[in-house]
């Protein structure tokens, strides 16, 4: 027991509104984990986002911040998660939320955008877990602005280059390599520990933040 009984301490109220403070700010971050398999728990909550694929409507499920997936490190990893397709162009199709709904053992209909949803909400109830590879990669698209560090109120930003110079069309990934079509893959520039770094210089200039995803989702144990 601590002296605090001690201490005659003053019942005044302290000036703080603890379900009403300002956002903190500050301190490291947190560093995305490095890539690799990892084991993820499902968060307590999540928001989804109805989006547009042409004229086909699709969702978008917000893993993010406190919603986050939880890690095994006890850190969130942010992220957002759909069920547009993917796959071969006359292959067959798979997304990313069927992915996880099949590694977390839903056996729901998967048919609708509810019933995506409505398996995403399972998977919460049930707290269940899965593992999936993080992947490191980073396209710097030639059809859009490339992004550039600048100071916006004290603080180090990027933001879209105001003079509208688009990307390289560089790719980087883990390793270097070259595709099958013969496209070249730059690695990503690691630190001194070995370590592949979040941020880094475009070789055109642009500014590189890696946002890395989940890939290959698979059910634990
Ligand atoms: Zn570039």
């Amino acid at each position: 027991m601590s002296n605090l009984n001690e201490l005659n301490l003053s019942d005044e109220a302290v000036d703080v509104d603890v379900d009403n403070m300002p956002e903190q700010f500050g301190g490291g971050g947190f560093i995305d984990p490095q890539p690799g398999d990892y084991v993820f728990s499902m968060p307590k909550d999540v928001t989804f986002k109805p989006m547009l694929i042409g004229n086909a409507e699709r969702i978008n499920a917000e893993f993010i911040g406190g919603n986050g997936f939880k890690m095994e490190s006890g850190e969130r990893f942010t992220t957002r998660l759909s069920n547009m397709s993917r796959g071969r162009k006359d292959g067959p199709k798979g997304a990313a939320l069927a992915y996880l709904l099949q590694a977390v053992g839903f056996s729901g209909r998967l048919v609708t955008n509810l019933d995506y949803g409505h398996g995403v909400e399972w998977a919460i109830e049930k707290q269940k877990s899965f593992k999936a590879y993080v992947e490191w990669r980073f396209y710097c698209n030639p059809n859009k602005p490339r992004r550039i560090a600048a100071e916006v109120d004290g603080r180090t930003k990027l933001i879209e280059d105001p003079a509208g110079t688009k990307g390289c069309g560089r790719s980087f990934g883990e390793t270097a390599y070259v595709k099958g079509n013969g496209d070249k893959v730059n690695a990503i520039p690691t630190n001194g520990s070995g370590e592949l770094t979040q941020s880094f210089k475009c070789v055109c200039g642009g500014a590189i933040r890696i946002f890395p995803e989940l890939i290959n989702f698979r059910s634990v144990g």
